[in-house]
C-alpha cells in the first residue's frame, strides 16, 4: 500500500527562501497581513486533510468507480467520497482563496495551490469534484452578472454546490468552433439549452445539493465557428429567487465513460434536453469568457501531474532503501544483508532523481505561476498587473504540458523502481500511471498547448513574452555570472537562453513561408521552453541552497537541494540539444510521408 506525506518542507523552502512570496504578497492589499506563519499552519493543515481523509480513498475510489442508476440519472461516488466532501466543506477547504465578498477566507491563490498539489497527491480522482468548482467559481467570478454572482458565487465559496465545463461533444473536442449545442432566448430572458455533450468531468455525483454547469452552446443567429459560441450556467436544479432549490432542470447524465484512470471522478456524457440557463458575459463571446476558466483548469491540470510526480516518487524511494536485489558494482554496500537494496544501482538513482527533480522544478513553476496570477489580480500598479498577466499566460501551456509529460515520464519511471511489483495493483503505483495519463490529454492536449505556446504566445507577439521571461534569465546571469559556485547554474541557462532566441526566430521565418513548420516543431519547442524554465529555478534553488552552505547552515536539506540540481542540469536539461535537433529536422519529414502513411 502506498503511503504519502506531505512535502511541507520544500514547499516552504519555495514560499518562503526562494520566491519570498511574503514580500510580493505585502504589496497586494487584500493579502498585505499574510505572512509565513499563517501560510504555513494552513498548508499544515491542508496537508493533513490530503494524507488522512483524502489519501486513504484513493485506491478504494479506483477500486470501486462511480454507478449511474439510469432511471434516476443519479451517480453515487464510491464509498467515503461524500463523507470526505462533507468534512472538505465543514472545514472551510472550499473556501480558502475564495472572495470574502461571497463568503470567502481570500487567502492568496499560491495558497490554495500548494493545497491543492497536496490534495493531487492524496487523491486526483476526488480532487477533481471541488477543483472544477473553483475553475467555475472564477469564471463567474470574471463574467457573471451581479445577480449570477449573488445566485452562484457563495454556494461555491462554500462548497455546498460544485462545478462543471461543459465544452466537449462527441465530434469535437479541440475544434470548440464545430460545437452543436443551441441556446433559445426566452422571453422571461432566459435560454432553453439542447444538446449533448461529453467527457464532463464531476458532470454528476452525489456529494453536493446542486452542480453549476457552465455550458457552451451556440445562438440562433451565431455565425459559423468559434466566433459563434456563448457560454451559459445551467444548474442541476433551478435556483429559487431567495436562493432555495427549484426544479429539477433539463440536463442529466445519460451515461458514465469507462476508463484507464480516475476512476472515483465520474466522467459523464451529458443530455441538455430544454434546459434552462442564463447567458453568461457577451453573446458569442463565449470562450473569451470561459478561457478564465480553461487557464485556470490548466494550471489545475499542471498541479495534478505535479501531486501525482510527488506521491510516486516518496514510494519509489522507499521500496528502492528496502528492496534487496544484487550487488553494487562499486562493492557489496550491506553487508550484513544478502543482497544491496535496489537504490545503490545508478540506474535506479536515475530514476528516483529524474522524479525528484520534475517534482522540485515543477513546485518552483507552479507556486511561481500562482504568485503571478494573484499579482495579475491585486497588483495596485496597472503595469505590473499586465506583465504578471502576460507572463503568466506564456507559462501556462507549459505548466500544463511539461509538467504533465514530466508526470507521466516520473510516474512510469518510480512504477520502473519496483520492477514486477510496480504492475501489480496493491503497490499502488499502476493506478499512479493510469490517473497521470489524462492530464496530458484533456484541457487542451498538450499538442494543443505546444501550438498555443510557439504559435500565440511566442510568435504571435513576435517573442516579446517570451523576452519578458527571459529578462528574468538574464537578470540572474547577471547577478551570479561571476560566481564560480554558480557557474555550473548558470552557464547552462545563459547557454540555452541564448539558443532559445536563434531558434524561436528561425521557426519563426520557416513558419512564414510554411505554417506546417510551427505544427512541427512546437512539441519540442515547448519541452525547449519547459527546460529553460525549470533550469532558471534550479539555479534560484541552488543559488539560495549555496547561500544557506555558505552561512554556516549544516541542514543536509540544503545539500540535497544542490545535489538534485546537479543531477537536473547534468542528466535532463541536456535533453534539449537533442529536441533542437529534431525540430530542426523541418515539416518535409513529416508531411511529406503519404506513402509512408497510406
Ligand atoms: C477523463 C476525461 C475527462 C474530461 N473532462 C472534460 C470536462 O470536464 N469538460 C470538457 O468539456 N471536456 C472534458 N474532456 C474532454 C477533453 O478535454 C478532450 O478529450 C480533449 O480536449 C481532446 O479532444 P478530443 O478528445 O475530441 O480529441 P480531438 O480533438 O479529436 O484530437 C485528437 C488528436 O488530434 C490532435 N489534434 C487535433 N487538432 C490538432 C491540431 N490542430 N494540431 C495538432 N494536433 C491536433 C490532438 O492533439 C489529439 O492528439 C475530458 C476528457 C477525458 C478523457
Amino acid at each position: 500500500m502506498p503511503t504519502y506525506t506531505p512535502p511541507l518542507r520544500d514547499m516552504q523552502f519555495v514560499l518562503h527562501e526562494v520566491l519570498k512570496v511574503t514580500d510580493e504578497l505585502k504589496v497586494l492589499p487584500p493579502h498585505a497581513e499574510v505572512d509565513a506563519d499563517t501560510i504555513n499552519a494552513v498548508l499544515e493543515e491542508g496537508g493533513k486533510f490530503a494524507a488522512e481523509v483524502a489519501f486513504p480513498l484513493n485506491i478504494s475510489g479506483d477500486t470501486e468507480g462511480c454507478r449511474l442508476d439510469k432511471t434516476t440519472h443519479e451517480v453515487t461516488t464510491p464509498q467515503g467520497f461524500k463523507e470526505a466532501y462533507a468534512q472538505y466543506v465543514e472545514g472551510g477547504w472550499a473556501a480558502l482563496s475564495c472572495d470574502p465578498q461571497y463568503g470567502g477566507q481570500g487567502l492568496p491563490f499560491v495558497v490554495n495551490q500548494c493545497f491543492y498539489e497536496m490534495m493531487n497527491a492524496a487523491n486526483q480522482a476526488w480532487t477533481m469534484y471541488p477543483g472544477l468548482s473553483h475553475g467555475a467559481y472564477e469564471c463567474l467570478h470574471a463574467h457573471g452578472t451581479e445577480a449570477q454572482k449573488a445566485l452562484y458565487l457563495p454556494k461555491l465559496t462554500s462548497g455546498e454546490w460544485t462545478g462543471t465545463m461543459c465544452l466537449t461533444e462527441p465530434h469535437c473536442g479541440t475544434d470548440l468552433g464545430l460545437l452543436r449545442t443551441k441556446a433559445e432566448p426566452q422571453e422571461d430572458g432566459t435560454y432553453k439549452i439542447t444538446g449533448a455533450k461529453i467527457f464532463i468531468s464531476a458532470g454528476e455525483h452525489d456529494m453536493a445539493a446542486n452542480i453549476v454547469h457552465l455550458v457552451l452552446a451556440r445562438l440562433p443567429d451565431a455565425p459559423a465557428g468559434s466566433k459563434g459560441i456563448s457560454l451559459f450556467v445551467v444548474p442541476k436544479f433551478q435556483i429559487n429567487a431567495d436562493g432555495t432549490l427549484g426544479e429539477r432542470n433539463a440536463i442529466f447524465c445519460g451515461a458514465l465513460e469507462h476508463k484507464m484512470g480516475i476512476h472515483g471522478n465520474a466522467t459523464a456524457q451529458i443530455h441538455i434536453d430544454g434546459a434552462t440557463g442564463t447567458l453568461v458575459g457577451q453573446p458569442h463571446k463565449g470562450l473569451a469568457a470561459m478561457f478564465v476558466m480553461m487557464n485556470a483548469a490548466r494550471l489545475g491540470v499542471g498541479n495534478q501531474s505535479l501531486g501525482l510526480t510527488e506521491v510516486a516518487y516518496q514510494n519509489a524511494l522507499a521500496y528502492a532503501k528496502d528492496r534487496l536485489q544484487m550487488r553494487s558494482l562499486s562493492g557489496t554496500k550491506a553487508k550484513d544483508k544478502p543482497a544491496d537494496p535496489i537504490i545503490v544501482h545508478p540506474d535506479v538513482r536515475k530514476m528516483l532523481l529524474t522524479a525528484k527533480a520534475y517534482a522540485e522544478g515543477g513546485r518552483a513553476l507552479q507556486c511561481f505561476c500562482a504568485v503571478l496570477l494573484d499579482k495579475e489580480l491585486h497588483h495596485p500598479d496597472e503595469k505590473v498587473r499586465k506583465d504578471s498577466g502576460d507572463l503568466l499566460a506564456l507559462l501556462t501551456p507549459i505548466v500544463k504540458a511539461f509538467i504533465t509529460d514530466n508526470g507521466f515520464e516520473a510516474a512510469v519511471m518510480c512504477q520502473q523502481v519496483y520492477g514486477g511489483h510496480g504492475f501489480i495493483k496493491e503497490w499502488g503505483m499502476e493506478q499512479f500511471v493510469r490517473d497521470a495519463r489524462i492530464n496530458m490529454i484533456y484541457e487542451g492536449t498538450n499538442t494543443i498547448q505546444s501550438l498555443d505556446l510557439l504559435g500565440r504566445k511566442v510568435l504571435g507577439n513576435n517573442g516579446a513574452t517570451l523576452k519578458k521571461f527571459g529578462k528574468l534569465v538574464a537578470a540572474l546571469v547577471q547577478e551570479e555570472g561571476v560566481n564560480e559556485k554558480m557557474a555550473e547554474f548558470i552557464n547552462p541557462i545563459a547557454y540555452l537562453g541564448d539558443q532559445m532566441t536563434k531558434f524561436t526566430t528561425e521557426i519563426g521565418f520557416k513558419g512564414l513561408q510554411n505554417p506546417d513548420e510551427v505544427g512541427a516543431a512546437a512539441v519540442d519547442y515547448l519541452r525547449v521552453a519547459g527546460h529553460l524554465v525549470f533550469g532558471y529555478f534550479f539555479a534560484r534553488m541552488a543559488q539560495v541552497a549555496l547561500r544557506e552552505i555558505a552561512a554556516g547552515n549544516t541542514d543536509p536539506f540544503y545539500g540535497a537541494k544542490l545535489q538534485t540540481a546537479r543531477f537536473y542540469f547534468a542528466k535532463l536539461l541536456p535533453e534539449t540539444a537533442m529536441l533542437m535537433r529534431t525540430a530542426r529536422a523541418g515539416s518535409k519529414v513529416l508531411m511529406d510521408t503519404d506513402l509512408a502513411l497510406a
